[in-house]
């Protein structure tokens, strides 16, 4: 056989775990359908690629089992990938809750695992769709290519998940772990805008493009961040964030003044400002469209004197626990990340082998393990990319 390792897909897991065997030695093939490796990394992060976030622990992904990406992540950490960007001369900072970004762009991180996977010798085919893959009789693995037969004793699946199409994300890997005997548990997309409809999108939707802090929650997960209103619903870190928590039926509540004790605010500037209308005092806070529509639709604007003491913290119990009826999502047209996926049950932990098939791993955003926004799904591409990469 002319490779040791074939791997499926040369996105950020896929490049990761064949650098990472590459330099043990293994003879490396990545196979990758799409002209170029890499599109969502590029793409990432606004054109700046989010990297890492040097604050990722287990309690920042979600997975049917919430252990599994334990082992992987405490053996490939942060510093790790940040110490391979130094290397590379790649400049970054910290935007907020310790996100890395490329100072530069994005295809610094793209060429940097380029440059590695060369200097491992790992051998790259682009534009080559897998048509086959079949496990041989005496062990390992034959795939149908559009650039021949390929023959390796390990097979890493790489292949992502089905968020953006038109970056050549599809169901390969879900198809062929089922192949294999996995369960791949139900799919759908996650850091998404909502949408809403009815009545639900008539009261926001004029109000599209203004952006203010919220705190959105749904069951246990609770993301104090900026919230936008958008034409077809609301999007921003808060609801992207609380969307892969979020399914149709499920309470999603908004605090929209997590800063403020709002009652004793409220009734503080009614002492202040007796003769401010509620419009007003609201102004202050929130982006004054938004203060507008709460007193046109919601409560009725009046001098604050004039409301009694059980009003002011009626409203201020509103304001902390307003609901969103959300119709959907916008889909994985805009997806960041699929939620579900190959069930983790199947796997080795330590080295994301299939415990079906000898010589089979599934690595990264294909595997039922989803990060939050902020760096965590590109820490668990890595992570897992590793764990893989050490022993295929
Ligand atoms: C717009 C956007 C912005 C994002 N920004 C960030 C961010 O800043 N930080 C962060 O942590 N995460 C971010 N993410 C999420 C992150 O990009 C993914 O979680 C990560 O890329 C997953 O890595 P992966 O290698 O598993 O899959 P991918 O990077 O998607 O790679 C899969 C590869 O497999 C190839 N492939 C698929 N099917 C086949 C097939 N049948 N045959 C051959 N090749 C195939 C694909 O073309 C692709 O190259 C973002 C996602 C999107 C969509």
């Amino acid at each position: 056989m002319e490779d040791d390792v074939l791997v499926i897909g040369g996105g950020a897991a896929g490049l990761m775990c064949a650098l990472t065997a590459g330099r043990r030695g293994r003879r490396v093939r990545v196979i990758e359908h799409a002209n170029r490796c890499g599109k969502k990394i590029l793409m990432s992060g606004g054109g700046r690629c989010n990297f890492t976030n040097t604050g990722t622990t287990p309690a920042n992904f979600l997975s049917a089992n919430p252990h599994f990406c334990k082992s992987a992540l405490a053996r490939f950490r942060p510093e790790h990938f940040i110490a391979m960007v130094e290397a590379h001369g790649i400049g970054y900072h910290e935007k907020e809750l310790g996100q890395l970004f490329c100072d530069e762009s994005s295809k610094q991180i793209v060429a940097m695992l380029l440059a590695e996977c060369a200097e491992a010798g790992v051998r790259i085919d682009t534009n080559c769709a897998v048509d086959d893959v079949a496990a041989l009789p005496g062990g390992g693995f034959r795939l149908r290519t559009a650039l021949g037969e390929r023959r390796a004793p390990s097979l890493v699946v790489a292949t992502g998940g089905l968020s953006i199409p038109k970056m050549g994300a599809t169901g390969f890997g879900y198809e062929l772990a089922r192949a294999f005997g996995h369960v791949v548990l139900p799919t759908r997309a996650g850091l998404v805008p909502l949408t809403l409809s009815g009545k639900h999108l008539e009261h926001y939707a004029d109000l599209a493009g203004v952006s203010f802090h919220v705190s959105a929650r749904c069951g246990k997960a609770r993301f104090d961040n900026a919230m936008l209103v958008t034409h077809r619903g609301l999007s921003g870190p808060a609801i992207l964030q609380v969307s892969s928590y979020w399914e149709p039926g499920k309470e999603l509540l908004l605090d929209l003044l997590p800063e403020h004790e709002i009652a004793d605010w409220l009734l503080e500037r009614q002492r202040e400002e007796p003769a401010a209308e509620l419009r007003t005092v609201l102004g202050d806070v929130f982006p004054k469209r938004f203060a507008q529509r709460l007193c046109e639709g919601w409560f009725t604007s009046k001098p604050m004197r004039q409301y009694t003491h059980g009003e002011l913290p009626a409203i201020a119990r509103q304001l902390a626990n307003w609901p969103i009826v959300a119709s959907g999502t916008e889909g994985y047209r805009t997806a960041e990340v699929t939620l579900g996926g190959v069930d983790t049950d199947g796997l080795s932990s330590t080295t994301m082998e299939s415990k079906h098939q000898p010589g089979l791993y599934f690595i990264g955003e294909v595997v039922d393990v989803t990060g939050w926004l902020g760096g965590y799904n590109f820490q668990w591409a890595w992570a897992s990319g590793h764990a893989a990469g050490t022993a295929a």
